[in-house]
């Protein structure tokens, strides 16, 4: 077993120094704690929002262009 493997959320392989992991994000999980989001640090520039941020404003976004009780 490989323990706490990180892989990068910008290219999808997986951070094999430590210190080169970038912790991104944490998404929650329907059940259970949820987890963590992590990037190389070369790419952690690259993913330019977090993305329960963008959840969130694409939720906002979507109520706004189609108010509900029409
Ligand atoms: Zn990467």
């Amino acid at each position: 077993m490989t323990p706490h493997l990180r892989v990068c959320r910008q290219c999808d392989e997986p951070i094999t120094d430590p210190d080169d992991a970038v912790l991104v994000a944490q998404e929650a999980g329907n059940s259970g704690p949820g987890w963590n989001v992590w990037a190389h640090r070369a790419h952690a520039d690259r993913l330019e929002m977090h993305p329960v941020a963008v959840r969130v404003l694409a939720r906002i976004l979507l109520v706004r262009v189609f108010p509900q009780g029409g």
